[in-house]
């Protein structure tokens, strides 16, 4: 006890041995210096970026509820995390929650006499990382709540990458590298103001969601296609996710018919009007990440199963 004791003290450097009643102690007290530390720093990001957005307008950055809390994440590969919180029985009503690694708030708290240039770089960091997150909050806000395109403040959404860099953020992940050679990019990155900005990624929403919703069916004669498009988490292009694929044969007459249900993820470099020619070549030859297969058989008024070799009526 008194080796983890005297490890905490060295480590924070809060105090002398002495002054410290217990573990406990000592644990509230760092807790409390790391929230204090999250609350000044996402006041003035939400600052910053009010003034970047709505600097004459009595509005806050964000309309709904933020709480940002430290969290233990040694065990993941990020050190920041969103998430949107929704009412069960209204999820239009939600509030956004979030999370930074408790182990990047102690790398600057725990330095006392580093040097200016360090101490600079380790709060720049936190910021960077509450920067992300809160554009992730934004991104639900303004575009997230307007559109049935699912996943629109994910990592690799154009909408929430161009939003993000036109605010001065940035992002670690793999996707960035294209997103910068993209279209929405390169068009976005010179809008000098930010009404300029919400016209044009409302106008680009309007032009994802008119081709999407002209392609959610695509029937032929024999087959019936179902196309459900989401933002994606970390692609680039057109990812076809999965395809799951029904078919029934009518016993009597011999005449099968497919029904198809494909999950596409829109990628942070893909425009409205690319989705069309890459969801046809996905489509022509069958890429897509997982696939589930299912047979149904029509016997008289009956749909059927095969289950262990015999036929098995499910519904009439
Ligand atoms: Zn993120």
């Amino acid at each position: 006890m008194e080796i983890l004791q005297n490890a905490i003290i060295s480590k924070y450097k809060n105090g002398k041995k002495g002054e410290v009643d217990s573990i406990k102690a000592i644990e509230e007290n760092i807790i409390e210096r790391r929230q204090k530390l999250i609350d000044k720093l996402l006041t003035k990001e939400l600052k910053d970026l009010k003034k970047l957005a709505y600097k004459f307008k009595h509005r806050q950055f964000l309309k709904k509820k933020l709480i940002v809390i430290a969290l233990n994440m040694d065990e993941e590969d990020y050190i920041g995390l969103y998430q949107k919180i929704e009412d069960k029985k209204r999820p239009s009503r939600y509030i956004h929650k979030i999370s930074i690694s408790e182990s990047t708030i102690d790398d600057y708290l725990k330095i006392e006499d580093c040097g200016y240039y360090i101490k600079k770089c380790l709060k720049q960091n936190i910021c960077k990382i509450l920067r992300h997150e809160i554009i992730h909050a934004f991104t639900s806000e303004l575009i997230g709540d307007w559109t049935d395109i699912e996943g629109a403040n994910r990592d690799s959404s154009p909408f929430f990458l161009a939003l993000l860099f036109w605010f001065g953020g940035n992002s670690n992940h793999n996707c960035v590298k294209a997103f910068k050679h993209s279209p929405i990019y390169k068009e976005t990155k010179h809008i000098k103001t930010f009404d300029l900005l919400d016209i044009y990624l409302v106008h680009k929403l309007n032009q994802f969601e008119k081709i999407t919703s002209s392609l959610v069916m695509q029937s032929t004669w024999n087959t019936n296609n179902r196309n459900k498009f989401s933002f994606s988490y970390s692609g680039v292009g057109l990812v076809g996710n999965s395809s799951i694929r029904y078919s029934s044969k009518d016993l009597k007459t011999g005449e099968i018919k497919e029904f198809i249900s494909n999950n596409f993820e829109i990628g942070c470099c893909i425009m409205p009007n690319d989705i069309e020619k890459y969801l046809i070549r996905r489509c022509n030859n069958d890429n897509f990440i997982s696939y589930i297969s299912k047979k149904y058989y029509i016997k008289e008024n009956y749909m059927c199963t095969i289950e262990n070799g015999e036929l098995r009526k499910i519904y009439i």
